[in-house]
């Protein structure tokens, strides 16, 4: 294969695939890997995400030493909600079954093999959350220095989820929003491959989440595939993953790609009700959906850019339909996080706004495990009941329905 290039989402200036800097430097807009349009499914390697769709990815080899496990995650039915809701179907893509409970490790394994083929001996990131627990993981498992950056104010219970994995584990004290371009300039200079949530090899890992379901759909795509949206780059990943299986014409379309945000911070809704090409910093930003709680997207105008194009839509919902929506997640037995939720929420609000219909199939993606965020647990009434042992038998012969 030769080598795929890096082109710049804007100006479309093409830069080696050896480039380790993720942004135009004339644009400072967000590079993307050139289009894989020739490929097919290596259907007999099942559980490998980078063996089985290995020729969608721009690597001579597997590099099956840097995984652990990420990907083919289970694609849930609910047919009792799309019952409720009075549309077609409705499954989830249930990404908390990643080694690290959330879809960031997709990006993480692919981003490592482009550290590796360029030489890298260290990796990094800015995260406070699911990321920052991935890259983590991977450097554990692969013996790569891996130095996490998070921000001063990290409460414990998020810190320790990520200092377990041994990581170098700073506090940053100062303005958090320029740790991202601030990261990546020194990682250029120092030789650490920063893996911020948008560089164009997290982008490549997401598309899998969308190879994934087109399998799982029998290459009949759902009508709608909703996204939880925070830097861009998941929701960047899966519909390029969408265009590449179509390209190769193992689909005959491609889903109506929902931009999902919390209304306390929906830097890319807001743009997108305006008709702007161009993401403002939201101020402000507050919500319980915090891995979605970025304020000033770096993949933000490219999103945009994939929606416009593509008739893609962007909502933003309450922390209360949030919180309503986890809820009615957990008990169809899916317990995630509130980010997660939105997509669920966005349905909702989809189905009331009349733009679903009974005849379609919608995917929500959820991105990450509920059991990340116990705090959670405050907002809800959770019943138990008490029982002595010796009237454990009147106790249990009534049926509570
Ligand atoms: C990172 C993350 C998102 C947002 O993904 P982006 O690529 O930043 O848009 C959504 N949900 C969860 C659980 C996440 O960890
Ligand atoms: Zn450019």
């Amino acid at each position: 294969m030769s080598e795929k290039a890096l082109i710049c989402t804007v100006c479309e200036s093409r830069y080696p695939f050896r480039t380790s800097f993720s942004r135009c430097p004339k644009c400072n807009e967000p590079l993307e890997l050139e289009e894989i349009g020739t490929g097919s499914i290596k259907a007999e390697a099942y559980f490998n995400i980078f063996r089985r769709y290995g020729e969608f990815f721009p690597f001579r080899e597997p590099y099956d030493e840097l995984d652990l496990g990420e990907g083919m995650t289970p694609l849930v039915w609910t047919p009792a909600l799309a019952k409720k809701y009075g549309i077609g179907a409705v499954a989830f893509k249930n990404e908390t079954a990643n080694p690290t409970w959330s879809f960031k490790d997709r990006g993480t394994a692919t981003a490592l093999r482009h550290a590796k083929i360029l030489g890298f001996s260290r990796i990094g990131t800015v995260s406070t959350g699911n990321m920052a627990a991935s890259v983590a993981a991977f450097g554990a498992k692969t013996g790569v220095e891996t130095t996490i950056l998070v921000s001063s104010d990290i409460p414990s219970e998020k810190l320790n989820p990520i200092a377990i994995y041994h990581p170098r584990l700073i506090r940053v004290h100062g303005d958090y929003s320029r740790l991202y371009s601030e990261s990546l300039r020194l990682g250029e200079e120092l030789g650490i491959y920063f893996m911020n949530s948008d560089v164009p090899f997290r982008v490549e890992g997401s598309k899998t989440i969308a190879f994934e379901i087109c399998e799982q759909t029998s290459f009949r795509v759902p009508d709608f595939v909703i996204v939880p949206t925070s830097a861009g780059g998941n929701i960047r990943g899966i519909e390029k993953g969408f265009r590449e299986f179509y390209k190769v014409g193992l689909i005959a379309r491609i889903p109506t790609i929902v931009c999902v945000q919390a209304e306390g911070c929906s830097p890319i809704v807001k743009a997108f009700e305006k008709k702007s090409l161009v993401v403002e910093r939201f101020s402000n930003p507050h919500t319980i959906a915090h891995a979605i709680e970025n304020p000033f997207p770096p993949s933000g105008n490219q999103v945009l850019r994939v929606l416009n194009k593509n008739s893609g839509v962007a909502l933003a919902v309450s922390d209360e339909e949030i919180l309503a929506a986890q809820k009615e997640l957990a008990e169809t037995g899916l317990f995630v996080q509130p980010a997660s939720a939105s997509s669920l929420a966005a349905l909702k609000r989809l189905v009331h706004d009349g733009a679903l219909k009974s005849n379609h199939c919608v995917v929500c993606v959820l991105t990450g495990s509920g059991l990340k965020y116990t705090s959670v647990f405050q907002h809800y009434h959770l019943a138990v009941e008490e029982c002595d042992i010796s009237q454990l038998k009147p106790c249990l012969s009534h049926s509570i329905s």
